[in-house]
């Protein structure tokens, strides 16, 4: 096997059973990650509690998504799969970066701002904290780059600031300033044509769902709203239904389709039914080895157990140099 170039990380919120968009905008990038990085993929709770009204769903949530994750590629042996808020040592790190990370930049992110809006009666203090713990969750892991599209580069790149805060303020070299691996993360509609593809908002397509739930799903696509009737001509380019026919069809379904739809050629009904058969004939062997997975739960904890088990040998080493770069007085475990 390939020597690996470096460790990867990467996290994500347990938002349950995943969706075309998570599987195009990152799923399918971590599995590629795993043949030249050793990856760290954490399934980030903690985060989810500065956003979420009730937790009831986090458990379940946390295990649907892992078991997206391993039945779309992720391998439990090569890479460690993991849950946030089973390695604790992350919250310290956080505590110990959040004194070197200035209130008045963080509450100055535009992502910040944009939370705000979105849940004025819930500004808590672990939302103003967050690019913190993204932070600690990076940098515990001595992980060398993250992957990031264009919109969460200043993310990682204030990451890295509080990153030399840390070391300058304690003349240290201890954590190690991440790079960005910068990827392209497509943007994916939903069915309503307008918004990124979110669960929120129901207008999402499950990879788990069933070959005729993704077929009704598909049929309600917001389609070229010029397109009135069969034989309007239409614009595949304004069009979300040829988006994922970019990313699920052949090369000649999709010439087909770009010519076929611009002089009334194809009806929208086909194009969709056509989507949902190639949709489904991708996601097929996923959801065969989805299936079989899910009959088993033991198993996915158990990856999920031993994943944290593998993370923590790593974050021990990394605190045990951090408290000694602060100057906290040793511990018990430590002094031996
Ligand atoms: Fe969209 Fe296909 Fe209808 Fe053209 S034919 S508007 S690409 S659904």
């Amino acid at each position: 096997m390939a020597e690996k170039k470096g460790r990867v990380f990467s996290g994500a919120r347990p938002t349950g059973r995943q969706h075309l968009g998570n599987y195009l905008g990152a799923i399918r990038n971590y599995v590629a990650l795993q043949d030249e990085y050793n990856c760290i993929y954490s399934i980030v709770d903690i985060h989810a509690l500065t956003t979420m009204e009730t937790t009831h769903d986090l458990r379940g949530n946390t295990i649907e998504m892992a078991l997206d994750w391993l039945a779309a590629g992720i391998k439990p042996e090569e890479s460690i799969v993991f849950v946030q808020s089973h390695v604790p040592e992350v919250m310290e790190l956080h505590t110990l970066l959040s004194m070197v990370t200035p209130l008045g930049k963080l509450i100055e992110l535009p992502t910040f701002k944009e939370k705000i809006k979105q849940q004025p009666k819930n500004v808590n203090y672990g939302l103003v904290g967050y690019p913190v713990l993204m932070t600690a969750d990076i940098v515990l892991y001595r992980a060398e780059a993250v992957p990031v599209g264009i919109d969460q580069a200043p993310h990682l790149e204030f990451a890295r600031e509080i990153v030399r805060s840390f070391n300058h303020r304690y003349q240290t070299d201890v954590l190690i300033e991440p790079q960005m691996k910068k990827t392209r993360v497509p943007k994916v509609i939903g069915t309503d044509g307008q918004q990124k593809m979110s669960k929120s908002l129901n207008n999402h397509i499950e990879l788990a769902a069933s070959p005729e739930e993704t077929l009704a799903r598909v049929k309600t696509m917001v389609t070229d709203p010029q397109r009135v009737r069969r034989n309007d001509p239409g614009d595949p380019d304004v069009c979300n239904v040829f988006s994922l026919h970019k990313a699920f069809s052949s090369e000649e379904e999709v010439q087909m389709v770009n010519t076929e739809c611009r002089r009334a050629g194809i009806g929208c009904v086909d194009c969709k039914i056509l989507l949902a058969k190639n949709l489904n004939a991708h996601l097929e062997p996923f959801r065969e080895r989805r299936a079989e997975l899910a009959k088993d739960p033991d198993y996915i904890w158990d990856v999920l157990y031993d994943g944290a088990a593998r993370a923590s040998v790593i974050a021990k080493d990394t605190m045990r140099d951090v408290r000694a770069a602060v100057g906290l007085p040793e511990r018990k475990d430590e002094s031996q």
